[in-house]
C-alpha cells in the first residue's frame, strides 16, 4: 500500500516551482494563517462548507486531521498530507496532497484518497480476520477436551471484540434439538435457556435460515441488533451464532471463514470424543460379554482382541498348538476340523469349552474368510449354556412327570374353532387303555358318554370363549366302561390373540365320584333316619336358640320343623332347669363332648313332660363351643309309671308296716283306756283327787301324742313327691324313718342304734323319697332279724363323709345276704320272703331313687349281717 502511493507520488509529484491549478482533485487557496481564500477542483462540490465566518482551513476537517496541521502553513511544506474533510453528506472525505508556495499565500492540492484508504483498510481487515481466524483454530486445536467449553467461551468473546459485538452464543444441535453450546460473556443477560428452548426447537437443522434474526428472537432477548449465523458443511446446518447488540449484519465470507475457524476444530474435537466414548462404550460392553475380534492369516499367529486376549488368559497372539491347549480337551479335535473347513471358505460357527476351575467356560467362535485372512469374533456364552442346561434338564424333569403323572397331560391344537388332539401322555394307556394314534384319542368327544354329550360340547365353547374350561365328563374305556374323567383345560394364544393350543390334564376320579355319590346317599338315609326318627333330634347354638329339629320334636313343641329353628331352647325350661342345663354346656370340652341329663319341661298344653336328653358339643379349633347337636327321648311316661310304682311300693310298705303299726297303735289305744276307765271309775267313786286325774290326762295326752307323730308319717306315703327336686340334710331322713320305726322295733326287741353326726350335709332331691328308702332298709333288716329270734338282733345307722360325697349307713346282724344274690336282691319282685309277705320292690325302686338322686346304693356282708350303703352327691356341709 505504501509502496504504491510512494510509486503514485514519485510520478505525480511536481516541481517546487511549478504550481498550475490542476483541474483533478480540491485546490484550496490559503493565507498564511491558514484561511480558507478560495476552493477549486471537482471535489469541491461534495465538500460540507462550514458555518458562515468560520473560514479556517480547520473548520473543514474532522477533528483528527487538525494535528497534521499544526502550526502555520509555512511549517506544512515538504510532506504529503492526510486531510479527511467533512462530506456533504456526512461522510469524511478522505484526501492527500501536499501544499505548494503561491505568490500570495499558498494552495493546498488534494487527491481524493477514499477508495485507496479502503483498499487498504480491507486488507488490513481480512489480515485482522486471517490472523484470528488462525489464532481461533490454533486455540481450540491445541486445547485438550477438558478445557474445550471454556476455550470456546474465550474465542467467542474474542469474536465479540472483533464484531464488536454485545455477546454471543454458539448453538450446537444434540440429539436433534439444538442446545447452547457456549457463551462469550457469562454478563450479557440472554433469556433464560427454557425461554429460549421452544423458540430453539423450530431452528431447522437443514434450512436457508440466515441473516437478521426473526422478530420473535429480537423480543426474546429485547435487542434490536440481533442476528444469526449458521454454519453449514454439506446442506447439514452444524452450527447457529447468535450474536447481540451488532451494530450491522454479520454475514458474507469473512464471518464465514472465522465461523469456521471456531467451529471446524470444534466439531472435531466433539467428533473425536464421542468416538473415544463410544470406543470406550463398546470395550466396556465387549468386556460385559466377554466378546471379542479375532484375526488370523494364514501361517501366522493367532491375533486376539487385547480385552479378550486376557479374559481368556492368553497373550495377544497365540499359535495353533498354544490355543488348541487351552481348550478343553474334547473340543480341540471338531476345532481344528472346523478351522481346516474355515480356510476351505465355510463359515466358522463353533460352541468351545475352556476348562475352568469350578465349570467349563463357553465360548461362540464365529468367522469366516476374508481374502487371506479368517476374521470373527468370539462370544462368551456361559449364561447362555447354562441357562441352555438348566432349560434341558427342566425339560426333562418335565417330561419324566408328564412320563409317570397318573393324570393324562394332553395337546390339543385349534384350527377353525376345532380341537385336534396333538398330544398324550404315557398314562393315557393306562388309563383308558387307549394308544395315542387311537381313533378315540384323536376325537375324544367320541367316546364321551351319550348323557354326558351336553357337558362336552359346554367345555369345547367355554374354553374357546373363556380361555379356560374344568368339567367331569364319562369316557368310554377300550374296554366300554366308562370313567368319571376331570378335565382341565387352558386355551393358550398366539400374539394375535388367536386361539392356538390347548394343553390340559385329564384326572380319573371315578373313585372319588362313586364315593361322592355314596356320600350323598348315605347322607340322604341320615337324614331321613334323622326326619323319621321317633326320637327328638336337633341342633342348638350356646344360646339354647334351634337351628334345627326334626319332626317329632316340633310335635312336642307343636309348631313345625321349619318354625324351629331360631326359638329359643330355654323358654320351656324353669329357671332353675335352665341355669342347670346351661351349666352343664359349660362343662362341655372337646375332649369330653358328651353329656347328658334329664331335663323336665313345662310344655305349651301339657302339665310336665321328662326328656332324656343327651348333647353333645362341636367345637371349633380354639377349643371355643359353637353348636350342640342333642337327641332326645320322651321319659314322662317312664317317669310317671316310676311314680306310681314309688306310690305302689310305698303301699306295699305301708301294708307292711301295717300289722306293726296296729300294733304301735293299739298299745297308746289300750293305755289311753285303760287311763280312761281307770280315771272314770274314780270320778263315780268320788275318789277323784287332782293329782290323780291330772297324772291319767298326761298319760292319755303322751300317748295321743305317739299316735299323732305315727299318724303323721304315715302321711308320707300317701303324698307324692314335689315336681322338682330341693335340697335338704341327708340325716333328716334318717332321723324321720327311725322315729317312724324305733318304737315298733324295740317292741320286736330289735334295737336301733343311732350315731348322729356333727355335720349333716345336704343333698338334692325329695326328702319324703329318700326316708322312704331309708324305711325299706329297715324294714328289710327288721324282717331279717325277726327271721333269726337272735336275741341281741340290732341295727345301727350312721353317717361317714366323703369328698363331695355324704354316705348313710344301715347295718344289721340279721345274717347278711347269699352273695350270689348281691346283684339280683335289686331286681323288681326280687324276693326271698312268703308269697303274700314280700313284694320284691323295695330295694329296686330304693335303687331307683337313690340313682335319680345321682348315687349310689350299694350292699355288702358285714360281720353277722348285710350292710347297706347310701352314697349321695352333697351340696354343702350345714
Ligand atoms: P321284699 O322285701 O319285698 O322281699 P326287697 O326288694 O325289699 O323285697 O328285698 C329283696 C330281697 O332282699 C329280700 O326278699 C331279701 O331276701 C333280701 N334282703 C333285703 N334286705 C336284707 C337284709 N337286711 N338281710 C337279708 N336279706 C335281705
Amino acid at each position: 500500500m505504501s509502496g504504491l502511493f510512494d510509486r503514485w507520488r514519485t510520478a505525480a509529484e511536481p516541481a517546487a516551482d511549478y504550481h498550475p491549478p490542476m483541474p483533478i482533485g480540491l485546490q484550496v487557496w490559503l493565507d498564511d494563517q491558514a484561511r480558507v481564500l478560495r476552493l477549486a477542483g471537482p471535489l469541491r462540490s461534495v465538500l460540507a462548507l462550514p458555518a458562515p465566518g468560520a473560514g479556517r482551513l480547520h473548520d473543514y476537517l474532522q477533528r483528527r486531521s487538525w494535528l497534521v496541521i499544526e502550526g502555520a502553513p509555512a511549517d506544512w511544506q515538504g510532506q504529503p498530507l492526510d486531510l479527511d474533510f467533512h462530506g456533504v453528506l456526512g461522510q469524511p472525505l478522505h484526501t492527500r496532497g501536499w501544499l505548494l508556495r503561491q505568490s500570495e499565500g499558498w494552495m493546498l492540492q488534494l487527491f481524493d484518497i477514499g477508495d485507496l484508504l479502503h483498499e487498504h483498510a480491507s486488507t488490513q481487515q481480512q489480515q485482522v480476520e486471517q490472523q484470528l481466524a488462525a489464532d481461533i483454530s490454533r486455540a481450540l486445536r491445541d486445547c485438550s477436551e477438558a478445557h474445550l467449553q471454556q476455550t470456546v467461551s474465550e474465542q467467542l468473546q474474542r469474536l465479540a471484540e472483533h464484531w464488536q459485538a454485545a455477546s454471543l452464543q454458539l448453538l450446537l444441535c444434540d440429539d436433534q434439538r439444538w442446545r447452547s453450546y457456549a457463551r462469550s460473556d457469562a454478563t450479557w443477560p440472554w433469556p433464560d435457556p427454557s425461554r429460549l428452548q421452544p423458540w430453539l426447537a423450530q431452528l431447522p437443522v437443514q434450512g436457508l435460515l440466515d441473516g437478521p434474526a426473526s422478530a420473535e428472537l429480537q423480543a426474546l432477548c429485547a435487542d434490536p441488533g440481533l442476528c444469526l449465523l449458521p454454519y453449514r458443511q454439506g446442506p447439514q446446518v452444524q452450527a447457529w451464532l447468535l450474536c447481540a447488540g451488532v451494530a450491522m449484519p454479520l454475514h458474507g465470507e469473512p464471518a464465514q471463514a472465522l465461523m469456521q475457524a471456531l467451529l471446524q476444530p470444534l466439531l472435531g474435537h466433539l467428533h473425536h470424543a464421542r468416538s473415544v466414548h463410544q470406543a470406550r462404550h463398546l470395550q466396556q460392553l465387549q468386556q460385559q460379554l466377554g466378546a471379542g475380534w479375532w484375526e488370523w492369516s494364514l501361517h501366522g499367529p493367532l491375533q486376539l482382541d487385547p480385552g479378550l486376549a486376557a479374559s481368556l488368559e492368553l497373550p495377544a497372539q497365540v499359535s495353533l498348538e498354544q490355543w488348541l491347549a487351552r481348550l478343553h480337551p474334547a473340543d480341540r479335535e471338531p476345532v481344528q476340523l472346523a478351522l481346516e473347513q474355515a480356510w476351505a471358505g465355510r463359515e466358522l460357527s463353533v460352541s468351545l469349552r475352556l476348562p475352568g476351575t469350578d465349570a467349563p467356560r463357553w465360548l461362540h467362535w464365529a468367522g469366516q474368510l476374508q481374502g487371506r485372512q479368517l476374521r470373527g469374533f468370539i462370544l462368551d456364552v456361559s449364561a447362555l449354556k447354562a441357562q441352555e442346561l438348566q432349560t434341558s434338564a427342566a425339560r426333562a424333569r418335565l417330561e419324566n412327570l408328564i412320563a409317570s403323572s397318573p393324570a393324562v397331560i394332553y395337546v390339543q391344537r385349534c384350527s377353525d374353532g376345532a380341537l385336534h388332539s396333538e398330544f398324550f401322555s404315557a398314562s393315557l394307556q393306562p388309563m383308558l387303555g387307549w394308544a395315542a394314534d387311537s381313533e378315540q384319542a384323536r376325537q375324544p368327544g367320541l367316546a364321551v358318554h351319550p348323557d354326558d354329550h351336553a357337558l362336552w360340547l359346554q367345555r369345547t365353547r367355554d374354553l374357546l370363549r373363556e380361555g379356560q374350561a374344568r368339567c367331569r365328563v364319562r369316557l368310554r374305556d377300550s374296554r366300554g366302561g366308562y370313567h368319571w374323567i376331570l378335565d382341565e383345560a387352558r386355551l393358550l394364544r398366539d400374539d394375535l390373540g388367536q386361539p392356538l393350543e390347548v394343553v390340559g390334564l385329564w384326572l380319573d376320579v371315578s373313585e372319588a365320584t362313586e364315593a361322592a355319590e355314596r356320600v350323598r346317599q348315605s347322607e340322604e338315609r341320615y337324614r331321613v333316619l334323622v326326619e323319621d326318627s321317633p326320637a327328638m333330634i336337633c341342633r342348638y347354638r350356646p344360646d339354647l336358640s334351634l337351628m334345627f329339629g326334626n319332626r317329632p320334636l316340633a310335635d312336642y313343641l307343636q309348631c313345625t320343623p321349619e318354625q324351629l329353628a331360631g326359638m329359643d331352647l330355654g323358654q320351656w325350661l324353669s329357671p332353675a332347669q335352665r341355669a342347670a342345663f346351661v351349666e352343664r354346656l359349660r362343662q362341655l370340652t372337646p375332649e369330653q363332648p358328651l353329656s347328658s341329663s334329664e331335663i323336665c319341661l313345662q310344655l305349651p298344653g301339657r302339665e310336665h313332660a321328662w326328656w332324656i336328653w343327651a348333647d353333645r358339643g362341636l367345637f371349633d379349633e380354639h377349643g371355643q363351643l359353637l353348636e350342640i347337636q342333642a337327641v332326645g327321648r320322651d321319659n314322662t311316661e317312664v317317669r310317671r309309671s316310676q311314680q306310681q310304682l314309688l306310690q305302689g311300693a310305698k303301699m306295699a310298705t305301708l301294708g307292711e308296716l301295717a300289722t306293726g303299726l296296729l300294733h304301735e297303735i293299739n298299745q297308746p289305744l289300750n293305755v289311753i283306756r285303760m287311763a280312761t276307765v281307770n280315771t272314770i271309775k274314780r270320778v263315780e267313786n268320788g275318789l277323784a283327787e287332782a293329782d290323780y286325774l291330772l297324772e291319767k290326762l298326761r298319760r292319755i295326752e303322751a300317748q295321743t301324742d305317739r299316735v299323732a307323730r305315727l299318724v303323721d308319717h304315715m302321711r308320707v306315703f300317701g303324698r307324692r313327691s314335689e315336681v322338682e327336686r330341693e335340697w335338704f340334710p341327708a340325716w333328716a331322713a334318717v332321723t324321720a324313718a327311725v322315729a317312724l320305726l324305733e318304737e315298733g322295733l324295740r317292741g320286736k326287741g330289735v334295737s336301733v342304734q343311732v350315731s348322729v353326726p356333727d355335720e349333716q350335709p345336704q343333698v338334692l332331691g325329695h326328702q319324703d323319697q329318700l326316708e322312704q328308702v331309708l324305711i325299706n332298709l329297715l324294714v328289710n333288716a327288721r324282717d331279717a332279724l325277726l327271721g333269726l329270734g337272735r336275741r341281741d338282733a340290732a341295727i345301727s345307722l350312721h353317717q361317714s363323709l366323703e369328698p363331695g360325697s355324704v354316705v348313710l349307713w344301715v347295718q344289721d346282724n340279721g345274717g347278711g345276704i347269699d352273695p350270689q344274690l348281691h346283684e339280683r336282691i335289686f331286681e323288681p319282685f326280687f324276693t326271698t320272703k312268703p308269697a303274700g309277705v314280700g313284694t320284691g320292690l323295695g330295694l329296686s325302686v330304693s335303687h331307683g331313687i337313690v340313682s335319680a338322686m345321682g348315687g349310689s346304693l350299694q350292699v355288702s356282708n358285714q360281720g353277722d349281717g348285710a350292710c347297706f350303703c347310701i352314697r349321695l352327691p352333697c351340696h354343702s356341709i350345714s
